[in-house]
């Protein structure tokens, strides 16, 4: 994986195609060593905002709702929309060309312009342009293009494709940008400030607008009734873009298009708050072009006639459009709120987690579906977390789509002998089996986890060798630098037994809630001690549990895109749900990741018929019930576990699992820490860089102890006031990702109440 180049000379563009793997890895060292401080700061400042933002909307599900149907409404009916938007557009006047392929695109604007006589042309920004790389082709045919956009030309200038899908050159600095303007232009301007960086970039600009021939520019969306155009954007050079020059072209792909301009109102709501956290960006402009007000013409010249082509765009989109999972990128807006809540993302950007085009979670089912499988390899980023499908305005399963991606990456993989056998061995469904090695690993955890912890001794000795961890490493790609937690000499379900035999375990009273324990194979395997302060803090509050057979629940072998393995083990766990759910049993799920299988990853896995049986609101992490019933009962939960009687002190930093926030189910347990008398700091980290096997991966190691430098640092903050915090985190992988980088004793909150038990 070393390779001699470094990393800070590595050029964007040089790594922008990640189909072959040496480039991902090369751009992740480049950005974490040159990026990563620029695109931390303004993609979560972005981030803060949206959540800012987003609050103050009274109506922000409902908003979701609408744009989801919308969208949806719109790409079935998108052959219909597109006929009609065609008429619309030449009643205005204007001219109208469907692209199926990004190389007619490409004629067509070409040869328009060539017709024109066209030398210079301004564009606004617009990521379907650099799909279809049309400056390129352009600029072949002898026509300048100035990019006029301050961060694309920012970009222009220093030759780097976008990082960022509205914010493209978020990666950087000012500094950075200082440097570059030096070296590429002369000047003896200080070009220290914003303020002096902004001024140079426009008077450069302001001369291509008063010069240019034709203006190209994106189009946000277009309503198929009257052949309106909408855009939003911050700088108004868009809107010069489009009113200045006699021609405009506008570009965009045809999934753009909804069936009235009534449609916008809902997406002007949406799309600035989920992007940057404005309420509104500084220009909206809605306009059915050709314009009636004549076009510029500088003093001594006559104005030009005005001319509008919409082209738009097909290319792949219509395959997207029949692809069972592929279709749901089409609903996507662009607003990049998926970027800036993702923990991976925030550490590397596009550049990193991105293509040649599109980048973060959704970029590669946009690579995928606009170019070739290969070029969304960078989805293997998306660790699952699901903290972005919250944040979407149109609700899409963005991890789904990227599971999707790598299951269709694997089996683009040649089998062998070895795979198969690796995979019969243990457990993977027939058509996973050709999936790498490491992949077959870590989705099929639970069968090395029980293994190891029959002959704990043995195993945790064995692990800590050298050769080894080498052999571990070179064989299945786990890292040798990554920390393994001990196996336990007992499982969960071997303590549970213990006690049952030793008749130590209290029953809450006769006619208590029963509810049944789902005994996880992360914490039955990994953490059976946790497991059962768990049951014991829920027999403490009143309510009697049972614990569950052990059985793989999928979420491994999901993250690992062998969806047919995680079926087979979503098929079989059901089989010894169903009749706990038919009971009207409330299920309690200790481990988050497997809390949101239950919830919302089951939809994709089970049969209809069963998911059906499988009600959300039935699955619940142990704390929220332990809140929900103690209100319910108005049980003063400080009378059970009294903060002041825990041997760990009554300080608390806590970390809460990504996918707990997701389900909802983190702030339970900040309310009953605080109820019992802890002074508990939280992280706002989205996710600590773990995640699952991800942090366990060879390739992906440095990246993901980068994520969590974020959460150390906030620990390190949070005890600048007086001292050591006791490390209370939710997730088995967060302890992992805490244990490795801090060298702490982390617990679980429910460790930490029963420490109160005394
Ligand atoms: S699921 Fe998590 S890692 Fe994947 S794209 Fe969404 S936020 Fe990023
Ligand atoms: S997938 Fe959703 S969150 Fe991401 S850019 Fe598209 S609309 Fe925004």
């Amino acid at each position: 994986m070393a390779t001699l180049v470094n990393p800070a000379d590595i050029n964007p563009r040089q790594v922008a195609n990640k189909s072959d793997k040496k480039a991902l890895l090369d751009a992740i060292r480049m950005t974490l060593s040159v990026q990563s401080p620029a695109v931390r700061r303004n993609t979560q400042t972005f981030n803060r905002n949206r959540y800012a933002a987003t609050a103050l909307l009274p109506d922000y599900d409902e908003l979701k709702d609408r744009a989801r149907q919308i969208k949806e409404n719109a790409i079935s009916n998108l052959p219909e929309l597109l006929f009609q938007l065609e008429a619309s557009v030449r009643a205005n006047g204007g001219h109208f060309y469907l692209a199926k392929t990004a190389a007619k695109a490409n004629q067509y604007i070409r040869d328009l312009l060539l017709r024109h006589e066209a030398k210079l042309v301004v564009k606004g920004k617009s990521i379907t342009s650099e799909e279809i790389k049309l400056n390129h082709a352009l600029e072949a045919a002898g026509i300048t293009v100035a990019e006029t956009d301050l961060a694309e030309f920012i970009l222009q200038v220093a030759d780097e494709q976008p990082s960022h899908i509205i914010a493209p050159a978020l990666h950087y600095s000012r500094e950075r940008i200082t440097a570059l303007f030096k070296r590429k232009f002369t000047t003896d301007l200080p070009l220290d400030t914003g303020e002096e960086l902004t001024k140079f970039a426009r008077e450069k600009l302001r001369a291509q607008f008063i010069a240019a021939d034709a203006g190209i520019s994106g189009a946000n969306l277009i309503a198929a009734d009257s052949g309106s155009l909408m855009l939003v954007e911050s700088e108004g050079n868009i809107r010069m873009t489009m009113t200045l020059p006699p021609l405009h072209i506008a570009i965009a792909g045809i999934e753009k298009v909804v069936p009235s301009r009534t449609d916008f109102g809902t997406f002007i709501e949406l799309l600035p708050r989920s992007g940057t956290g404005q309420p509104l960006t500084s220009y909206v402009s809605i306009l059915h072009p050709p314009l009636k007000a004549p076009s510029f013409a500088a003093p001594g010249k006559t104005a030009k006639p005005r001319e509008f082509h919409l082209v738009l765009i097909d290319n792949g989109r219509s395959r997207m459009r029949e692809d069972p999972i592929l279709h749901e990128a089409l609903y996507c807006i662009r607003c990049s709120a998926c970027l800036n809540s993702c923990a991976n993302f925030e550490t590397v950007g596009g550049h990193a987690f991105g293509g040649e085009t599109y980048s973060g979670g959704i970029g590669g089912s946009w690579e995928a579906g606009t170019g070739t499988l290969l070029n969304a390899r960078f989805s293997e980023l998306c660790t699952g977390c699901s903290r972005c499908v919250t944040q979407c305005p149109v609700r899409i399963d963005i991890p789904w789509l990227n599971e999707n991606l790598r299951q269709r990456m694997n089996f683009g993989q040649s089998s062998s002998g070895a795979k198969s056998a690796f995979g019969a061995m243990t457990g993977s469904a027939p058509e996973d089996r050709v999936a790498p090695l490491q992949k077959q690993f870590f989705a099929n955890y639970h069968v090395m986890a029980k293994e190891a912890t029959r002959f704990s001794s043995l195993s945790n000795a064995v692990t800590r060798l050298p050769f080894v961890r080498g052999l571990m490493e070179n064989v299945v790609g786990l890292d040798r630098r990554r920390k393994l937690p001990p196996f336990p000499a007992k499982t969960w379900k071997q303590l549970h037994r213990d006690e049952q035999q030793s008749g130590r375990a209290h029953m809450a009273k006769p006619g208590s809630p029963e509810v049944l324990m789902f005994a996880d194979v992360f914490t039955n395997y990994g953490s059976p001690e946790r497991g059962m302060a768990a049951m014991r803090v829920l027999r403490e509050a009143g309510i009697n549990v049972e614990l569950s057979p052990s059985l793989p629940d999928g979420r491994a072998a999901i993250s690992q895109g062998m969806i047919a393995t995680a079926r087979q083990q979503a098929k079989a766990l059901a089989e010894m749900l169903l009749p706990y759910l038919e009971k009207g049993t409330v299920i309690c799920v200790l481990e988050p990741s497997v809390l949101a299988m239950f919830r919302s990853d089951y939809e994709h896995l089970l049969d209809a018929t069963t998911w059906e049986k499988f009600p959300r609101g039935r699955f619940l992490d142990p704390l929220q019930l332990v809140l929900s019933i103690a209100k319910e009962r108005g049980t003063d939960l400080s009378q059970i576990f009294h903060a002041s009687q825990s041997p760990h002190g009554t300080r608390v930093f806590y970390h809460s699992h990504c996918q707990q926030r997701s389900c909802d189910a983190a702030w339970q347990t900040i309310e009953i820490l605080r109820l019992c008398g802890f002074d508990v700091v939280t992280s706002s980290v989205e996710c600590c860089g773990m995640a699952g096997s991800f942090g366990y991966k060879r390739e992906y190691y440095e990246l993901s102890m980068a994520v969590g430098e974020d959460l150390f640092a906030q620990v390190r903050a949070a005890e600048q006031d007086g001292g050591e915090r006791a490390v209370v985190a939710s997730g088995t992988s967060c302890h992992e990702q805490l244990w490795a980088g801090m060298g702490r004793e982390v617990m679980h909150p429910v460790e930490l109440l029963v420490s109160t038990l005394g």
